[in-house]
């Protein structure tokens, strides 16, 4: 993976909490933040043990249930991290099946993570947002900053709350909290965890085993897409930007590139030209109809000096190589 061009950490001497540090992006984070801070000043927690060993066996490694204020309390009492990454989330998918569960993770984990900052003197935290917060009433092509929210999913709903929470705590307490609405995100390293975006990582995995894949989305669906390189540089960049740079404390609008199932299924065939994909929409094409299908990021462009690089052919041609080269090793091992 190519980080060579994410911005160095503009303090020395930090110690970073990563919470949801077994996830889809944690994983990625965590390794991307020790590689920058060194490995014993970045903690890894998560509600379970990742599968993942290198993440357990790199540096420390706290179970953590953010919901356990207590328990977070005593982890940075130990630890006195000064910037905190809380990314322990229900996705839209799987919160949509189990709403109450979803806004009781999505809202009290974030209330926990701010109270403790202010109450322990965290100086700086990290919270995604998403496209999500955006609804049916947004106009969906470039969708801009500021417009008409009205999130139609459990998802979308915590989100939106929890990007005006954030604003609050940054006036009522100067807490230095920042965060990105990222659209969906596309890695090789881990699997995705229950998303409406997920078919864009599923259908590369079903590629490369030489498989056909069936979508769950209709294969014009349009939607803003980022490959992992560039969510990881776009969040190291916000965070390492001076405090005075950063404009919005809600939470900014973040582009990449956006595409149909039909163009990563032409994107894909230029490696695999016998690859077939089939279309059986399900209850993810209602919540996917309701997100913006590409994104206005001036804002980020112009405040910290976003750029991605990453489109969608560079993307497959990134992902595709990784995947053969995974399935190659596991066959050397088996
Ligand atoms: P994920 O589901 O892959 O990972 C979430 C991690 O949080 C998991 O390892 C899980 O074990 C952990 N977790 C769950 N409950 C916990 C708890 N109570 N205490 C501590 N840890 C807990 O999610 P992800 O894709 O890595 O997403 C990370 C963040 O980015 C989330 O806030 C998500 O809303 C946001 N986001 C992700 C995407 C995407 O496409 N992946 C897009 C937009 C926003």
């Amino acid at each position: 993976m190519d980080t060579s061009s994410t911005s160095a950490p503009t303090a020395t001497g930090d110690t970073i909490l990563v919470i949801g540090a077994g996830g889809q992006l944690g994983l990625e984070l965590t390794h991307e933040l020790r590689q920058l801070y060194g490995a014993s000043r970045v903690v890894a927690a998560d509600v379970r043990a990742p599968k993942d060993a290198e993440t357990l066996q790199a540096g420390p490694f706290e179970l953590l249930d953010v919901l356990d204020k207590q328990r977070l309390e005593e982890v940075v009492r130990r630890y006195r991290p000064t910037q905190v990454y809380h990314l322990a989330a229900l996705l839209s998918a799987t919160a949509e099946k189990n709403p109450k569960f979803g806004w009781q993770l999505n809202m009290d984990g974030l209330f926990t993570v701010l109270d403790a900052a202010v109450d322990l003197g965290v100086r700086q935290v990290y919270w995604p947002s998403s496209i999500a917060v955006f609804g049916p009433d947004t106009p969906r092509q470039h969708t801009p900053q500021l417009t008409i929210m009205n999130p139609n999913t459990v998802y979308g709903i915590s989100k939106l709350a929890g990007e005006q929470w954030c604003e609050w705590y940054f006036r009522r307490h100067g807490l230095d909290v920042r965060s990105l609405r990222y659209p969906g995100l596309i890695g090789y390293k881990s699997l995705p965890g229950g998303g409406t975006t997920d078919y864009a990582v599923d259908i590369y995995h079903k590629a490369v085993a030489g498989q056909a894949y069936e979508c769950f989305l209709q294969d014009d669906t349009y939607l803003p897409m980022m490959y992992m390189p560039d969510a990881l540089k776009a969040t190291l960049d916000l965070m390492h930007a001076p405090a005075d740079q950063i404009r919005v404390r809600s939470s900014y609008n973040l582009g990449a590139m956006s595409f149909s199932p039909a163009e990563i299924t032409r994107s894909i065939q230029r490696h695999y030209p016998a690859f077939q994909v089939t279309y059986r929409p399900d209850s993810r094409q209602q919540i996917a109809n309701s997100w913006p299908a590409s994104i206005d990021d001036s804002q980020a462009r112009q405040d910290w000096g976003w750029q991605p690089q990453y489109d969608l052919h560079r993307m497959t041609d990134d992902m595709l190589l990784h995947l053969k080269q995974q399935v190659s090793a596991q066959l050397t091992v088996a």
